[in-house]
């Protein structure tokens, strides 16, 4: 079966559409495209699955080209090189035809099954969706990590979504057309929508699995990556932050210096000064470092905007059984 493309700006062309990044998943696409498919085909709606692959470097393009082949319900996107899943959620949204996008990944984490309860909720009128997990699962660090991410998210963007690292969620297409006007080199969806304050947001409770399939695609090193450039992307606050702290320590120092100086005439200079003054060089010598790292962060996302560089770059689309130029 085809489906007829409208224009990508035009009305949607299907009514759900479901944007799957993927990175190398090849022991997990068969068991996804197995327990997704009957789900979409009982909602009795016309659909399309469009696969974006993060330069995957297994089997998973093969096996989404075959996909593709043999129906042309799934459109597969393949970048040239891994560009995280970020852009490749961002492309998958640029592509997408739906009125209804839903956004999920690829390991079968989370239950296709809430895909239903997804729809009735945008169908109530919401423009977005997001699956929050009962209880966040995996080793103690990691729990901890999501818990402290979410809470930073929400803090910093003021963003009403209580799970801010779900990344399975239902759009509203009129919301996605919002989302993929915005050229940030940053594509974390939850700033976007806080940015836009636009839409409804409504959770729905969802049990996400262990992963049966395959590995974790995020080391700690990984996660901890994301979240700081999450938040130097998100807000300029820390550069606040630090000129708070400059100006604490330069009270500090005053206050030190006095000190010294009633030391040294009241009672002559002993060597127990010494260590502190040693102490008080490390600290502010380790603060400006410190500062100057953060500085640094905020310069180098400039120094990324200003180049404006293609966010992603795509080596084939394969659709209504062609593959198509980018
Ligand atoms: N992913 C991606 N590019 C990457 C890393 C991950 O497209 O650089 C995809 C991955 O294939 C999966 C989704 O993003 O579909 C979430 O990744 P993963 O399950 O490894 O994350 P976790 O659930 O461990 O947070
Ligand atoms: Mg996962």
């Amino acid at each position: 079966m085809t489906v007829q493309a409208k224009t990508r700006d035009g009305d949607p062309a299907v009514e759900v559409s479901v944007v799957i990044p993927v990175y190398n998943e090849e022991e997990s696409l068969d068991h996804l495209h197995a327990e997704l498919l009957p789900i979409l085909e009982s909602l009795g709606k016309s659909f399309e699955i469009v696969f974006v692959d993060d330069g995957s470097t297994d089997r998973s393009p093969e096996i989404l080209r075959q996909f593709h082949e043999k129906d042309h319900r799934i459109r597969v996107i393949l970048f040239t090189r891994n560009f995280g899943q970020q852009r490749a959620n961002a492309a998958g949204l640029h592509y997408t035809r739906g009125r209804a996008i839903i956004l999920m990944d690829a390991d079968l984490q989370q239950p296709p099954q809430h895909i239903p309860e997804f729809l009735a909720k945008l169908n109530e009128g919401f423009d977005i969706v997001y699956g929050r997990r009962k209880q966040i699962r995996g080793p103690l660090l990691r729990r901890i990590g999501s818990r402290g991410a979410s809470f930073l998210i929400r803090r910093l963007t003021g963003l009403n979504m209580k799970d801010c690292s779900s990344n399975f969620l239902a759009l509203d297409y009129k919301l996605v057309r919002r989302i993929n006007m915005f050229r940030d080199e940053s594509r974390h969806l939850g700033s976007l929508f806080a940015w836009l304050s636009y839409g409804r947001c409504a959770e729905v409770i969802i049990e996400k699995r262990d992963r049966k399939y395959g590995e974790s695609k995020y080391s700690l090193w990984k996660l901890v990556g994301v979240v700081l450039s999450l938040i130097f992307s998100l807000t300029p606050k820390p550069l606040m932050y630090i000129t708070f702290a400059g100006a604490l320590v330069l009270v500090f120092s005053g206050v030190l210096a006095l000190r010294a100086l009633w030391v040294a005439f009241a009672k002559g200079i002993t060597s127990a000064e010494t260590p502190l003054l040693i102490a008080a060089l490390f600290l502010i010598g380790g603060l400006q470092l410190f500062s100057l790292g953060i500085v640094g962060e905020y310069i180098g996302r400039i120094y990324g905007e200003v180049r404006d560089r293609p966010h992603y770059v795509i080596s084939e689309i394969h659709e209504d059984g062609e593959v198509k130029e980018p």
